[in-house]
């Protein structure tokens, strides 16, 4: 007798091709010993990782089934909303040409970032930043961790409430393209477009309800309902707002690295009621049967 399968869709992840600490081999390695049957990588503006993450998967015949995606930033009325990418053909012309200006602006804005903090006192933050990033693109997770390595703060987060959230000393306003152009992108890239973890914007009821009806109105499909670090309360608010707003529901760890509270693929399920963002997906391809010893 089979057990039956069950199957556990991540659809927000990261690796060290934006600020994730696992490489992408070892990312997608860890999502198969987690049970993850379905993982998309979600790189922040970047694509970088997921032909490694595939040829990762194909080397080691992983039982996992990778699917494209991305994490655009944007601004909206002042607030930087994520819009997740599912799906897209990574290599389509419009996707690449909206991601290559967001990293120009992102390079913009670490420099800037980093002259702030060379005012603050703090050393090289250039430098330190960079290395984290292993001279690639660089976020704010990387300053971040640079100034904790420096002892400046005790975490990540205490960074972020110190130097780096909005009105902060290290904090400069972004340039990121708007809510549509992120739609509109990765549409043309034959992707579904998601409001990343719509709970962690800091907005009021009022304005998250604006900030959903206007992504619904610019065609936007999905919004995240389930993530691990979650309220019960909080996943039911916002499997009622994606009912509300006619959106599919999308689930996904955000993870970033190891850590005693976030997971891939932990406590990702989505309530009744509503209707999933792989509702139209494909079935899923037979996954690669782990290998034997005989190889
Ligand atoms: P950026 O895209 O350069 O603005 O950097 C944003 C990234 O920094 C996010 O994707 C998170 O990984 C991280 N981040 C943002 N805010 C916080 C926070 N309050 N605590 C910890 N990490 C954060
Ligand atoms: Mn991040
Ligand atoms: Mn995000
Ligand atoms: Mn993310």
């Amino acid at each position: 007798m089979t057990s039956p399968l069950r199957v556990i869709y991540d659809l927000h992840s990261h690796t060290t091709a934006s600020d994730g600490l696992l490489t992408p081999r070892e990312l997608v390695v860890r999502a198969q010993a987690m049970g993850v049957t379905v993982l998309v990588i979600t790189d922040h503006d970047t694509v970088d990782g997921l032909e490694p993450a595939r040829e990762a998967i194909a080397a080691l015949r992983l039982p996992l089934n990778l699917v494209a995606g991305v994490e655009i930033s944007t601004l909206w009325q002042h607030h930087e909303i994520h819009i997740v990418g599912l799906g897209m053909a990574p290599s389509h012309p419009a996707l690449t040409t909206l991601l290559a200006s967001q990293r120009a602006h992102r390079l913009a804005r670490a420099q800037a970032i980093a002259e702030r903090l060379v005012k603050a006192g703090i050393h090289d933050p250039w430098h330190g930043a960079r290395q984290l990033a292993q001279d690639d693109l660089v976020t704010r997770g990387h300053f971040a961790r640079y100034l904790v390595s420096l002892g400046v703060a005790s975490n990540v987060s205490n960074v972020f409430k110190k130097y780096l959230s909005r009105g902060k000393t290290g904090y400069v306003p972004p340039q990121w393209c708007t809510i549509e152009e992120a739609i509109e992108a990765i549409h043309l890239a034959g992707g579904q477009a998601v409001v990343a973890h719509p709970g962690r914007y800091q907005l009021s009821a009022k304005w998250l309800k604006r900030l959903l009806a206007q992504f619904t109105a610019a065609g936007g499909d999905a919004m995240e309902v389930a993530q691990c670090q979650q309220s019960p309360q909080e996943r039911s608010q916002l499997a009622g707002y994606a009912r509300d707003y006619h959106l599919l529901a999308s689930q996904g760890s955000d993870f970033h690295q190891p850590c005693a509270w976030i997971e891939l693929g932990r406590k990702l399920w989505l309530p009744g009621g509503i209707e999933p963002v792989w509702r139209d997906w494909p079935v899923l391809p037979a996954a690669h049967p782990p290998a034997t010893a005989e190889g």
